[in-house]
This record gives structure tokens, sequence and C-alpha cells, in this order.
């Protein structure tokens, strides 16, 4: 069981940004933006590519929420990025798939 799988069964409290049947969507502890949310589906896909071969309507719901979420959080107009760290060389700490939703400030590109 992962952390997230924790902090989605309310065992461990995140500072939770939104909820609905689809998604949990919670302020990321160790924000590296004025607003840094995460959200992760309720059904569980550890990688994107588990997640890329699910059924396509559950694959747009999570996009679509993901979407709902960066709107709800006022970032719609000046714009923002969401990030899917996968995999080792990727930075991918938690083996949930969760999109990272940063904005608030003008990001700079390339990443690191
Ligand atoms: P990743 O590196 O893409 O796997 O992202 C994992 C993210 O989870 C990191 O940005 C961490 O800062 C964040 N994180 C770790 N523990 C917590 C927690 N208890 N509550 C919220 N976010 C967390």
């Amino acid at each position: 069981m992962t952390l997230f799988d924790k902090i989605l069964n309310k065992e461990i409290p995140a500072n939770i940004a939104f909820e609905d049947e689809t998604v949990l969507a919670f302020h990321d502890i160790s924000p590296q933006a004025p607003t840094h949310v995460l959200v992760i589906p309720k059904h569980k896909w550890m990688r994107f590519a588990d997640f890329a071969s699910a059924d396509p309507t559950q694959i747009g719901d999570y996009i679509k929420a993901v979407a709902r979420v960066a709107k709800e959080l006022g970032l719609e107009e000046n714009g923002y990025r969401v990030v899917f760290n996968n995999g080792r060389d990727g930075q991918q700490t938690v083996d949930y798939i969760h999109a990272h939703i940063l904005g608030g400030r003008r990001l700079s590109w390339p990443p690191g």
C-alpha cells in the first residue's frame, strides 16, 4: 500500500483541494509553485502505461477531472502545467499514478 492509498483512505491527513467520485486532489506537501496540487484517481493505476491501457471512459473521466481541478483552483486564465512523473528516470517516487498541477507563476522550461 502506498502513501497515496493511505491519503485516499483518510488514514493519513492531507490538505484536500477537491474530491468527487472519480478523483481526490490534495496540496503537495513540498510545493514547487504557488499552487501545486496532486490529483489521484480513485481507481488505482501505478504507472502511466497502466493508466493508458485502461478503459477509455476511465481515462477520459480522470483527464477531465484534472482539468476541472485546475479550473477550480483558478488557474484556467493564466495557465498551468500538468506533470506525470513516471518510473525511475521520471523521478516517480510514489507508485500510484498522480498528476501534478503546477501554477501561479511563470514556470521555466526545460525541467531539470
Ligand atoms: P512524484 O515524485 O511525482 O512521485 O511526486 C510525489 C509527490 O508527493 C512529491 O511532490 C511530494 O512532495 C509529494 N508528497 C509526499 N508526501 C506527501 C504528503 N504526505 N502529502 C502531500 N504530498 C506529498
